[in-house]
């Protein structure tokens, strides 16, 4: 245990809706703490990106204080105090999941493998500690005393930068596999190193990763990749074997030495990466398009062997293949799948550009995406001429006046301009024998 003088985590570096709502639960009658990243972040001298809150208290006793509370999570109940756009998550003190207390699969339910897909067991604050994935992630701030409560060590592993999961590893990891993802995440996020043991079993469990509910990797995707840290984390979600439980597709052809992919997403990473760190906006649609996209071709191409299919049948018909193959690893939302097709569809249209097909482009609501999209192709592509030029004339079109613009398009002599025909020259269909 910290007292007040011997850590940094005071009241005026929490939010005032972390403050209502500890204070709002106390006043009630409940402990309640602050407890994870807010207490640990604050610790190693960052600014919590949210605050988790934990307490006595169960979802109903929460619910009955706070008009602004939803319940969410049947695996792992908890409440949700809305504050505009900020969330403050309140979790009761979980317990042992002992023999007697299994019988309620409400509370306590364990699959095949270990995984525990009801974590509802309530219990003390030292029980609700090793209950915790990491240290230093178990630790607790009360603003009723001011103290922080360490019941695992945390504060010696915050102070070392060591990333140690609470407990026997191994069952831990079978609990819910996705605490290989958070060890990376962490390690990755605050410069940490993961500690040996904890390390150890990851490469050997990876497997445990295909139980985990595609809606769940969604959520872990943004994670990873929509943080800033994204090149950081696939590196070493390659290394444990754990990225193919994203992207199987694309891990394939990783494993295939497929280096313009391996180009390509790390480029698209690392821009994500930069535009995050610039306090950009970023779709996470972009970086699903950017990872699909030469698996994209490659279905395209074995669909249309003998180009028998004109383009554009072919490009659904192998969307009709990839995505679901997608969906089945990460629930892509609808908008985010919307935004894909769209980047994809706008290579093609940035292509031809003659008549009024440019301005159309030009003003398609994903235009920017689109564009960006063509010129990290581009910047992966060297060797294409074409698509070079495509990408410079893109970015002077954007670069001039309207007049200049219609110049830009007339001057387009292209293959696709002067092969189109027009409608007017077309032959007459042969009339058809007559028939018996
Ligand atoms: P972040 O900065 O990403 O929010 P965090 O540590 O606050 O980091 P959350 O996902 O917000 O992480 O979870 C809050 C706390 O809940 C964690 O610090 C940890 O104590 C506990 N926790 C979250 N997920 C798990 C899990 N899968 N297993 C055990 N404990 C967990
Ligand atoms: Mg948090």
């Amino acid at each position: 245990m910290l007292s007040r003088d011997q850590h940094p985590v005071s009241r005026q570096l929490l939010s005032p809706s972390a403050l209502k709502v500890l204070y709002r639960l106390n006043k009630g009658g409940y402990d309640a703490y602050l407890v994870g990243g807010g207490v640990r972040d604050i610790l190693l001298g960052l600014k919590p990106k949210d605050f988790d809150i934990a307490t006595n208290a169960t979802p109903e006793q929460i619910k009955a204080l706070f008009r602004n509370c939803r319940l969410i999570g049947r695996r792992f109940r908890l409440a949700h105090i809305v504050f505009g756009r900020e969330i403050i998550e309140v979790a009761t003190f979980r317990g042992h999941h002992d023999e007697k207390e299994q019988q309620d699969k409400k509370t306590s339910k364990q699959s095949e493998h270990g995984m525990l897909l009801r974590d509802n067991i309530y219990g003390s604050i030292d029980e609700d500690a090793q209950r915790r994935d990491f240290t230093i992630n178990a630790l607790y701030y009360s603003t009723k005393d001011f103290k922080v409560y360490d019941f695992a060590n945390g504060v010696k592993d915050v102070e070392n930068r060591v990333v140690r999961l609470i407990g026997d590893v191994e069952t831990r990891y079978r609990e819910d596999p996705v605490r290989m993802l958070r060890a990376i995440r962490f390690a990755t996020k605050l410069d940490m190193e993961i500690e040996a043991q904890t390390k150890a079993p990851i490469k050997a469990l990876s497997s445990l990763m295909a139980n985990i509910p595609a809606a769940r990797m969604f959520e872990e995707f943004l994670k990873m990749f929509i943080s800033g840290k994204a090149v950081a984390n696939f590196e070493q979600l390659r290394d444990y074997h754990l990225f193919k439980f994203f992207f199987p597709a694309v891990d394939q052809a990783l494993d295939n030495n497929d280096e313009q992919l391996e180009r390509f997403i790390m480029l698209a990473m690392a821009n994500t990466d930069k535009r995050i760190n610039n306090d950009q906006r970023v779709t996470p649609a972009f970086l699903f398009a950017a990872m699909l996209w030469y698996p994209l071709q490659n279905y395209i191409r074995q669909i249309n062997t003998n180009n028998s299919l004109p383009p554009q049948d072919a490009f659904f018909a192998a969307l009709n293949e990839i995505m679901p193959e997608q969906q089945r690893s990460i629930a892509i939302p609808k908008r985010f799948q919307g935004v894909m097709k769209d980047i994809w569809i706008l290579q093609e249209k940035l292509a031809r550009r003659e008549g009024k097909r440019a301005f159309k482009a030009y003003e398609h609501p994903k235009f920017r995406a689109g564009y960006d999209f063509l010129l990290l192709r581009s910047e992966i592509e060297s060797d294409n001429v074409q698509l070079a030029e495509l990408a410079k004339w893109w970015t002077d079109f954007q670069n001039v006046s309207n007049d200049a613009q219609v110049q830009m398009v007339k001057s387009i002599k292209g293959p696709q301009g002067s092969k189109r025909r027009s409608p007017r020259k077309r032959r007459k269909p042969i009339a058809k024998p007559p028939t018996e």
